[in-house]
């Protein structure tokens, strides 16, 4: 009997050539499959058909400029767009369907047919700007996501929850004013991309709906979890999402090579727990995450196992 948990995921994102000494590289997904299918749950999740977003939904976010350029440096083949960020040719279409999963994620959840969705992508998304690939991403896949959730579902309030250990600078740019989307962000401090201060609140409508946490490095994994909570939980209460999506990035594991925080797979099951329990009481279970960093291959594979395995257990 199956869950009514989806994985979102397509054969193109293995194909989205780094280079073999990039952290971001195309073995990220491949150890994260082994693992998942190893076990029983890969059985208990659908795995929907995934498609490309479409250069409107992009636009959603984006310049129709940064559009055209993404594209032509992928046809160039192996370029680069930012010191960290390198595209070749499979590069394009891996980022489109990346898009695409949490589009469609948004709609099997929106429509009922899923209670909540794991999006297994890369390119990664959360630093993309409005104009600008940056830290490895091209297009800011959960923007587009939550952007896509309000303007074709007539989602009221979306709260995008940032995990990864990296400020989500695109995101945060993205809904900066406004108030429709309550965007929190979790980040090791400091680190790059060095934005993220518990400064930045948001402005104008926007103004107390950005929310910065900080952790310096090497905070414990409880004080981490602890802060997390109390910090949510009043969040939640009073901006009431409709919608919950998760930036899942997985390097504030205690192994990862690119930070110094330090949780394992059981702290992120306790945060996807608390998100869970938070969907089902204020928006009917709907949740969708999609995977952002995590750059130590073991403590990836577990740690989206982990994840993926308390969404089953909330949807089944
Ligand atoms: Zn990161």
């Amino acid at each position: 009997m199956k869950s009514k948990t989806g994985v979102f995921f397509h054969e193109i994102f293995s194909r989205h050539d780094t280079g073999s000494m990039h952290p971001e590289s195309t073995s990220r997904i491949g150890a994260v499959l082994r693992r998942l299918q190893a076990g029983a749950l890969w059985e208990l999740c659908y795995r929907p058909v995934t498609r490309q977003a479409n250069e409107d939904e992009l636009h959603l976010v984006h310049d129709r400029h940064h559009i055209e350029h993404v594209r032509s440096a992928c046809e160039t083949g192996p370029s680069q767009l930012d010191p960290d960020t390198v595209v070749s040719a499979d590069s394009w279409d891996a980022a489109l369907y990346a898009a695409g999963a949490g589009i469609e994620a948004v709609d099997a959840v929106m429509a009922g047919e899923l209670q909540n969705a794991f999006c297994l992508v890369r390119p990664p998304g959360h630093h993309a700007e409005r104009n600008r690939a940056m830290g490895f991403c091209l297009f800011n896949n959960i923007a587009v996501t939550a952007r896509y959730a309000l303007e074709k579902h007539g989602v009221e309030r979306v709260l995008i929850v940032d995990w990864d250990v990296h400020h989500g600078n695109g995101t945060q740019d993205a809904f900066y004013t406004e108030d429709d989307v309550f965007f929190v962000s979790l980040h090791q401090w400091p680190l790059y991309p060095g934005t993220g201060h518990p400064d930045e609140t948001g402005s104008g409508a926007g103004q107390g709906y950005t929310k910065n946490i900080v952790f310096a490095p090497l905070t414990g994994a409880q004080d981490y979890l602890d802060t997390f909570q109390r910090e949510l939980e009043p969040i939640i209460q009073h901006f009431r999402p409709q919608l919950i999506l998760i930036s899942a990035g997985f390097d504030a594991h205690a192994d990862d090579p690119l930070a110094q925080l330090t949780l394992d797979e059981t702290h992120f099951a306790d945060m996807t727990r608390f998100l869970t329990e938070a969907a089902g009481l204020w928006c009917g279970g709907r949740l969708v995450s999609l995977l952002e960093g995590g750059y130590d291959l073991t403590a990836l594979a577990r740690s989206v196992e982990a994840h993926v395995q308390v969404l089953v257990e909330a949807s089944g």
